[in-house]
C-alpha cells in the first residue's frame, strides 16, 4: 500500500474522476503531502459524514485478507455494548491468535472490579466460540491501560503483523490514533467520529521490524441501535463519560420509557430495585403499565424523545419480548442503549425495542 495514494483520514484509495464515489479528491490536492478524501475532508471541517458505501461483501473480502494471514488479531469490543458490538463467526476463519480488548472502560462506574469483568469477558467469549490468547480492558479515548495493551500486543504478535478489527463505533480509530500518539507522538492521523463506519479501507501503520499494524474498516452489525437513530440522537444515546447508574424501586405493573427508543414493563415479582445503565443524557420516564401504550402513542417524539417528532415517522415499530428471570443477578440488555440490572431472580419483565434491535438477558456484567 502506498500512502501517497491513500486518504490519510480513512485509508481509502484516492481517485479524482468520480465525486460521488468513495475516495474522491480534487486533482489539485494530489501531490500534496497529506491528502484527505472528500468524505474525510467534510467530516473534519464540517463534522458531517457521508453515507457508508462499502457493502457487506466488501467488508467480508477485507476480513478474508485478515483470515489468510497468520498475524495477531486485535479484536475490539465496546464494553458498553458488548454483545451488540461482537463480531460473530470471527473464530471460524481467523487462523492466528486473537487478543480481545474491551474498549470504553471509562464509561463504567469506577467501582467496577476489573479482574471480575475480564473473567466475565472470557466466559462470554467462550460461549460465543472464541478463545482469545488474552483479554484486557482499555479506554482508547482516555488513554487508560494503553501502555499495558501496547505491551500485550508486542508480546503476542511475536514479530508478526497486527490486524485490528471491530464493529463500527467500538472506538477502533480512536484506539489506533492513541497507539500512534503513544508510540510516535503524532496526533489525529485517522478519522474518528461519533458516526459508525468512518474507516473505509485497511490502513497500514508500519512497525520498526518491517511488519505493520493494519486498521480494518468497521464492520456493520445491522442490529446495532446506532443504525436506527439519527446522527443527533446517536450523540445522546452514546455515553461520553462515566455512567451514573439510576436506581428505580418498582412495583409490579410499572413501566419505564427510555426516551421513545425503548420500553421496559415490570410485570411480576413484588417490589424490586432495578439499576439502569444508560447514557446520562437519555431521559427515563416512569409510568403505570396500564398507561404505557397510550402515553407512547400520544407523546412519542415529544415527552418521549429521542427520536424527535421529525424522525419518529422513520423509526421502526416496537417488538415486545418477555423474559422470566429465575435466579441470580441478571442484566436485561437493550443492544446499543445499555442495560438494566436485576439484583435477584424471580421476576417477569417485558422489553420493547425497535424491530431489528436485539434484546436479551445475560449474567450481570457488574
Ligand atoms: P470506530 O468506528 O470503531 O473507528 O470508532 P471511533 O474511533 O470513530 O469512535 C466511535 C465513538 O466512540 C466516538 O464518539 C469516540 O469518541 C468514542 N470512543 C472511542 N473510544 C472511546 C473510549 O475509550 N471511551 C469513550 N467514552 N468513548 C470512546
Amino acid at each position: 500500500m502506498r500512502n501517497e495514494w491513500r486518504c490519510i483520514g480513512c485509508g481509502v484509495k484516492l481517485q479524482t474522476e468520480r465525486p460521488d464515489k468513495i475516495g474522491y479528491t480534487p486533482k489539485s490536492s494530489i501531490g500534496k503531502e497529506l491528502v484527505l478524501c472528500k468524505r474525510c475532508f467534510r467530516l473534519k471541517h464540517y463534522n458531517e459524514v457521508q453515507d457508508v458505501q462499502l457493502t457487506d461483501d466488501d467488508f467480508l473480502k477485507i476480513l478474508h485478507r485478515v483470515g489468510e494471514s497468520d498475524g495477531l488479531v486485535v479484536k475490539i469490543v465496546d464494553i458498553f455494548d458488548f454483545n451488540g458490538s461482537w463480531l460473530p463467526g470471527i473464530h471460524r476463519w481467523v487462523r492466528g491468535d486473537v487478543l480481545l480488548l474491551g474498549n470504553k472502560m471509562d464509561l463504567l462506574p469506577k467501582s467496577v472490579n476489573e479482574n471480575k469483568l475480564i473473567q466475565w469477558m472470557r466466559s462470554e467469549a467462550k460461549e460465543l466460540g472464541l478463545k482469545p490468547v488474552d483479554v484486557a480492558l482499555v479506554s482508547a479515548g482516555k488513554g487508560y491501560n494503553i501502555q499495558k495493551v501496547i505491551h500485550l500486543i508486542e508480546q503476542y504478535r511475536n514479530g508478526r503483523d497486527v490486524y485490528v478489527i471491530g464493529a463500527t463505533n467500538v472506538g477502533k480509530s480512536t484506539f489506533i490514533n492513541r497507539i500512534i500518539k503513544e508510540v510516535s507522538g503524532e496526533k489525529q492521523i485517522i478519522t474518528t467520529s461519533h458516526f459508525p463506519g468512518t474507516t473505509l479501507d485497511m490502513i497500514e501503520i508500519p512497525l520498526d521490524d518491517g511488519k505493520a499494524i493494519y486498521d480494518t474498516p468497521g464492520i456493520i452489525n445491522h442490529h446495532q441501535m446506532a443504525h436506527f437513530v439519527s446522527k443527533a440522537d446517536l450523540k445522546i444515546i452514546t455515553p461520553k463519560k462515566e455512567i451514573k447508574p439510576k436506581v428505580f424501586q418498582l412495583n409490579e405493573r410499572q413501566t419505564l420509557f427510555f426516551g421513545g427508543l425503548a420500553r421496559f414493563d415490570y410485570i411480576k415479582g413484588g417490589r424490586h430495585s432495578f439499576v439502569c445503565y444508560l447514557s446520562n443524557a437519555l431521559p427515563i420516564h416512569r409510568t403505570k403499565l396500564e398507561k404505557g401504550d397510550e402515553l407512547y402513542e400520544t407523546h412519542k417524539g415529544e415527552l418521549l424523545a429521542p427520536p424527535s417528532k421529525e424522525e419518529i415517522g422513520n423509526f421502526p415499530p416496537f417488538d415486545r419480548h418477555e423474559f422470566t428471570i429465575d435466579e441470580g443477578k441478571t442484566d436485561i440488555v437493550f443492544s446499543g442503549l445499555g442495560w438494566i440490572t436485576v439484583p435477584e431472580g424471580g421476576v417477569t419483565v417485558a422489553v420493547y425495542v425497535p424491530k431489528g434491535v436485539r434484546t436479551f438477558i445475560r449474567k450481570s456484567l457488574i
